[in-house]
């Protein structure tokens, strides 16, 4: 039996008994023990990071700039920039200790930023801020880290199989790499894609746009620090590089998918993905960490994981329709699922992405995989849940989805609850535009060539 102990000292900051004196509504999702952190911009302001807390976000920049932040952290160094690239750069000691520190800052009985004469521009409403990308995504992957996903789309695609489980599935986290530009926060549109897809039996390809849109539904974490070229990172040094977490939505095209990913896996297929705009912190999870599901046959020793690394999140994914809006109906809940089970931690994703030497840099997101369970609600994608469109979704208004529509909004929503209050990831949200004329592109591409 692996030893399961958590850490013996108590993180100050997650305890349930901590009040702030901004008011938080006990339904918000941003209690004083969460203090995610983010990138905002009001109307004609430059971007800034923050942390939400109640509906109000932060302004990092601005309380570091006033010195409200202890001084051995150089917080102006960190927090004066457009983005958290600095701080994600820092480590481990700085992010806690800022952690910490701000902790300390929102505190009902701390009176520095509380009394402050200027509190009333540093505490900003979320209502009326933007929110960006929060950071320099580095490096993009994602793993197949769910054994129910991996089960059910091995029994569609590869129906003749014996085992629908792949054998090395059970030894190693499976990942491919994604584009990191591809990265986009909550709220950008995405663009209905075009490409190439199987015709019927010995007929060429036929190009157009995606007939068969998804969402997969995902937690990613977000790393900082790096490790040099040649050395890889020990998993009982994961907590060293894992920032935090974020919900993520790995759009594919799934018709585009099954064409181009034998042998090599998807490629032009996965082309965006969209985040939460708050990064939670791997110490707010801290209460949320649970062993994974016991590993069978025993996993080679750099994945073995004496802490536990698994999170109980959940994340509850709403269709948003065009019939649907015009009709003034709410988003329609299409899945809901908790991602305690997935086989392979966020620990073992790591060590298994620099094993080999590669080199990681700070602002790398890596997903965990789609996350599913057994049942059919459970289920993270549409081909998984409509089995590959030959059982369609029926929505409560009697609408049907085999895949995504233009129009269609996708918003994975993400929180984990007790003790004693809900901690909130946000969402990850994005609607489907039309493709663009996948006539006209070919023209254009062309005339250049020419
Ligand atoms: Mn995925």
């Amino acid at each position: 039996m692996p030893d399961q102990r958590i850490s013996a000292q108590p993180d100050p900051t997650v305890d349930p008994a901590l009040r702030s004196w901004v008011e938080v509504p006990l339904d918000s999702g941003f209690p004083i023990q969460n203090l995610p952190y983010g990138v905002f911009r009001r109307p004609g302001e430059m971007s800034r990071p923050g942390v939400a807390i109640g509906d109000q976000v932060v302004d990092l920049a601005g309380v570091a700039g006033l010195g409200l932040l202890d001084d051995d952290l150089d917080a102006r160094e960190l927090l004066v920039h457009p983005s958290l690239d600095a701080l994600l750069a820092a480590g481990r000691p700085t992010w806690t200790a800022l952690r910490r520190a701000l902790s300390r800052l929102l505190r009902a009985d701390t009176a520095d930023l509380r009394d402050h004469p200027r509190r009333g521009e540093l505490l900003i409403p979320q209502s009326e801020v933007q929110m960006l990308l929060p950071f320099v995504v580095s490096d993009h992957a994602d793993f197949y880290g769910s054994i129910e996903h991996a089960t059910t789309m091995g029994r569609l695609y590869r129906p003749g199989d014996h085992d629908p489980l792949l054998p090395q599935f059970r030894h190693l986290p499976i990942g491919g790499h994604r584009r990191a530009r591809g990265v986009v926060v909550s709220d950008t549109p995405i663009a209905r894609p075009s490409g190439l897809r199987r015709a019927a039996d010995g007929a060429a390809p036929v190009y157009g746009a995606c007939e068969q849109l998804d969402f997969e539904v995902e937690l990613a974490f977000v790393t900082g620090g790096a490790n040099p070229p040649g050395q890889p990172i020990p998993i009982e040094s994961a907590g060293e590089h894992i920032f935090g977490f974020v919900v993520l939505n790995d759009w594919s095209a799934r018709d585009i998918q099954r064409y181009e990913a034998m042998p090599f896996g998807p490629f032009a297929s996965k082309f965006m993905a969209t985040v939460s705009p708050w990064v939670v912190t791997t110490e707010a999870l801290g209460p949320w960490r649970v062993p994974g599901p016991s590993q069978d046959p025993p996993v080679a020793e750099y994945l073995r994981c004496r802490e536990p690394w698994n999170l109980h999140v959940t994340l509850e994914t709403r269709l948003q329709t065009r019939a649907r809006r015009e009709r003034g109906l709410p988003p329609a809940v299409v899945a809901s699922t908790t991602t305690e089970r997935l086989y392979w931690s966020a620990a073992q994703a790591l060590a298994h992405l620099t094993v080999t030497g590669g080199p990681m840099a700070p602002g790398g997101v890596y997903g965990l995989g789609t996350v599913s369970g057994w049942q059919p609600e459970e289920k993270g994608c549409l081909v998984e849940r409509t089995l590959n469109g030959a059982e369609p979704l029926t929505l409560d208004d009697g609408e049907q989805r085999t895949f995504l529509r233009d129009g269609d909004e996708v918003s994975i929503h993400g929180w984990a609850d007790g003790p004693g209050y809900r901690l909130s990831f946000g969402a990850a949200r994005g609607a489907i535009a039309a493709a663009h004329d996948p006539q006209r592109g070919r023209q254009h591409a062309l005339s250049r060539t020419r």
